[in-house]
């Protein structure tokens, strides 16, 4: 015999149990920018401002970086390390976010939704099996601001995202993820709910790391489909676009 509070515990077990948990990157996943190297304009400008220098940011080609490890990959031959960037978190985030605004009102850099994806997010959002949040190497202001721009934020305000502050390596942000579920939901969620989708071998690695499941789309920049199939993702897909396979992939995964 059970009393509702326990049905009701049983049965939030049972459904905690069976979420599959959806983490998102967002360039060339979610969304693309229309401006070649647009972002490097605040970059710069943020770097110069909080470590006096941009360093080779200019030769640098960050697919599948974190915003942090970009900074870090920029300034290392000048001697910046990963425990300054740390440091100096806040005035980074807070001069990031004024820079990006800035450079964004000046000239802008348009970013575009890619095909599907608020389909796939307002589809998964409703299903009661699936919790949608980030992961994603960008700053959370730079996300936030992206993501505000093509009306896409409404799916991640208050979910447990993992932005690129955590690190400047994208394999600690899937397990930032994982703890931040736990807390959150005060469940012990198995690595194997939890479902990468991202563009990059970097995405697959981080899933692989923490022992998630991965979805690759090759909607990214400089990816073939020969590189990404290399990297073993769980199921490698065009685009977005098939709301329902996409369903489907992520319920068998
Ligand atoms: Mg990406």
């Amino acid at each position: 015999m059970h009393d509702s509070h326990t049905l009701h515990n049983s049965q939030s077990k049972n459904l905690l149990q069976n979420l599959r948990i959806l983490l998102w990157d967002i360039d060339g996943t979610l969304m693309r920018s229309t401006v070649q190297g647009g972002y490097k304009k605040y970059f710069s400008r943020t770097l110069q401002k909080v470590f006096g220098s941009a360093g080779n940011l200019d030769d640098l080609v960050p697919s599948g970086m974190t915003d942090t490890q970009i900074m870090y990959e920029a300034l290392k031959s000048e001697g910046l390390t990963p425990e300054r960037i740390f440091e100096r978190k806040e005035e980074l985030l807070e001069v990031f976010k004024t820079e990006m605004a800035t450079v964004l009102a000046e000239n802008g850099e348009p970013y575009e939704k890619l095909a599907g994806a608020d389909e796939i997010l307002a589809a998964t959002d409703e299903n009661p099996n699936f919790v949608n949040a980030l992961l994603t190497g960008n700053l959370s202001v730079a996300a936030q601001a992206k993501l505000q721009s093509i009306d896409l934020w409404k799916y991640f305000d208050g979910a447990p995202n993992a932005f690129g502050e955590v690190s400047h390596r994208r394999n600690d942000l899937a397990t930032e993820a994982g703890k931040l579920f736990n807390e959150k939901y005060d469940f012990d969620f198995k690595p194997e709910q939890f479902i990468v989708i991202g563009d990059t071998p970097n995405d697959i690695a981080c899933a692989r790391h923490f022992g998630a499941k991965c979805v690759a789309v090759l909607t990214g920049k400089n990816q073939t489909r020969e590189k990404l199939a290399e990297c073993q993702p769980d199921a490698l897909i065009e685009d977005l676009t098939d709301t329902e396979k996409l369903l489907e992939i992520f319920a068998r995964l």
